[in-house]
């Protein structure tokens, strides 16, 4: 991968945004395999042709603040930024446990994250599928290494979160920290999940490329969706933001007093992480293919 400066930005802008001091070991991280197969290995293969600016990097310095302090906090009776290998289909598969209290068996995953994944959280009680595979992950190389987990979390930092706007909307995350109680899959179901993502990663790049396709979740997918608006301040209505159809928001706003004005405005859908954050669209066939017409699993217009 090739870094870029667009910006001119100061030497020790450019140092920090590119320093990365991961310490890879064994074969697969929990990290890596939780994410999208497809992406990881265009990665890889394409590496040599990846540029990058270091603008576009900034965001991921709030997440190794967090895991700088960590390091220097004290924890008694805590197993603190330790990694942890196991074997699966004959490779070492290691990751990194930010925070495991022995005491009550309790382990936190810590992250910078989106507001908006909170709020998808609170309003849905989904927990994102990659935040799932990791702690579930962790529990699992937990346990053999002989420790037993009884809750799991994700602690996130939210990076994007407004004093204001939590003020304003109650809806909105009221606190910048989240805590996420991750739902337990089972021993037998996160080995199942994990040997899968090895094979994937083993055999796929030796099959002429035939990438197993992101799914929807994979793709950050937002679909398209219609709100009911107040003319006067462009704000949605309570209760009137997520229509799947033009005609159900029109049934709502035929409840509305007609001096607001409202009106029904379309939100096109995206796949927000191909559009904005992966950096192997070029590349990849079924970005080509949803983007050339073909829907091939994209279902957002
Ligand atoms: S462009 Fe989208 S579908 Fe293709 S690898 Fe990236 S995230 Fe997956």
């Amino acid at each position: 991968m090739h870094y870029t400066n667009k910006y001119n930005l100061p030497e020790w802008w450019v140092n920090a945004l590119k320093f990365d001091d991961y310490d890879k070991e064994g074969d697969y991280s929990i990290t890596g395999l939780a994410q999208p197969v497809q992406m990881t290995i265009l990665e890889e293969l394409c590496d040599d042709d990846i540029y990058v600016d270091v603008s576009e990097m900034a965001y991921i310095l709030g997440g190794r603040a967090i895991h700088m302090y960590l390091e220097h906090v004290e924890a008694k009776d805590t197993i603190r930024e330790r990694r942890l290998k196991t074997v699966i289909r004959n490779r070492t598969v290691t990751g990194k446990i930010d925070d495991y209290r022995l005491w009550d068996e309790r382990l936190s995953d810590i992250k910078a994250a989106s507001k908006w994944v909170i709020k998808r959280w609170q309003d849905t009680g989904r927990v994102k599928e990659e935040w799932e595979g990791q702690d579930n992950g962790y529990s699992f190389l937990l346990k053999e290494n002989g420790y037993n987990t009884k809750s799991q979390f994700i602690e996130a930092w939210l990076r994007d979160w407004s004093m204001m706007e939590a003020a304003r909307d109650p809806s909105m995350p009221q606190c910048q920290i989240a805590i996420v109680p991750v739902p337990f899959w089972g021993e037998e179901a996160t080995y199942d999940y994990l040997e899968r993502r090895v094979y994937l990663h083993d055999t796929t790049p030796h099959r002429n490329l035939n990438l197993p396709h992101c799914t929807a979740e994979e793709r950050w997918e937002r679909l398209t969706e219609w709100k009911v608006k107040k003319a006067a301040n462009k704000t949605a209505y309570r209760g009137g933001a997520h229509f799947e159809t033009e005609k159900a928001a029109q049934t709502f706003l035929e409840t509305k007093p007609i001096k607001d004005k409202p009106e029904i405005v379309k939100h096109l859908g995206e796949s927000v992480r191909c559009e904005h954050w992966c950096r192997v669209k070029a590349w990849c066939c079924q970005y080509e293919i949803a983007n050339s017409g073909g829907n091939d699993g994209f279902n957002g217009e």
